[in-house]
């Protein structure tokens, strides 16, 4: 997101029909204990809490930014939404690499692999939408599958359209408007997490081009506008540099990116 709002028309409207239903929720089954586990244990409550997983109990929300036939129809990104503020375009395309790698895909290759990680680590996890062949959500739906899945924190993730010489990611956060009033001082707590964590654990640096320490606060989106959770969005690296854009396409770094995120959920839950 953040710059770049061309859209990116490859194919007609052929692909109108992949409008995607939002909304998953993933769990995995809680573990069996069978009698004789319970016996054989010498203190069962000492074992139990010994074995619970860092995130059991906690929902997690993940908005991939953008989706992969956003750029099929023009007319759905312009229909009008209110964002809390202002009305604002549903959605935009998201931006691409200069060798054509969508930040949709890298949004939401980044989202599977951090869903992967939640559920390991015992949460549930909502993502507002199921896959990257699809049109939408708008931006607003989007906060509001999150805000009804009562998840316990949410990331939207994004990568920017930034200068050519721009490098490094930038935390984005809410500013108090109604919705959100409850969540800003929690926002910035997490925005700390994820920003701590971007660093330790990715090879991604601070911004160069935008914000100001790696933070920007944001009164313009309904992701961070609407929001009911503490929530942050970050945009990972600029697609439009060289050096980032090789990055952000590789596997590797995706799933670097991924762990960093579910390492700075879990220490915001556990009140660090
Ligand atoms: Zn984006």
């Amino acid at each position: 997101m953040g710059l770049d709002h061309r859209v990116f028309r490859r194919g007609g409207l052929r692909f109108l029909a992949g409008l995607t239903a939002a909304g998953a929720l993933l769990a995995l089954p809680p573990t069996t204990v069978t009698s004789a586990d319970v016996k054989a244990a010498p203190a069962p409550a000492l074992a139990q809490a010994a074995s619970r997983p860092p995130l059991a109990g906690k929902v997690i929300g993940i908005d991939p930014g953008h989706n992969g036939l956003n750029y099929t129809s023009p007319a759905f990104l312009n229909r009008k939404v209110w964002n809390g503020r202002e009305w604002e375009g549903c959605d935009t395309t998201g931006t691409q690499t200069a060798g054509g790698y969508t930040e949709a895909r890298f949004n939401w290759n980044v989202a599977v692999y951090l869903r992967a990680d939640l559920i390991r680590m015992g949460a549930r996890v909502m993502m507002t939408r199921t896959g990257n062949h699809g049109l939408g959500p708008c931006v607003d739906t989007r906060s509001r599958i999150l805000n009804r899945a009562h998840a316990n924190v949410s990331i939207d993730i994004h990568a920017d359209y930034g200068p050519l010489s721009g490098r490094g990611f930038t935390v984005l956060e809410p500013v108090a408007d109604g919705p959100n009033n409850k969540v800003i001082g929690s926002s910035r707590r997490f925005g700390r997490d994820v920003h701590a964590m971007m660093l330790r654990d990715t090879p991604f640096r601070i911004s160069n081009y935008y914000g100001r320490n790696g933070y920007i606060t944001r009164t313009d989106l309904a992701g961070l506008n609407l929001t009911t959770m503490p929530k942050v969005l970050i945009e990972t690296g600029n697609m439009r540099n060289a050096a980032d854009a090789a990055l952000l396409v590789s596997p590797k770094v995706q799933r670097a990116v991924a762990a960093a995120l579910a390492t700075a959920i879990a220490r915001f839950l556990a009140g660090h």
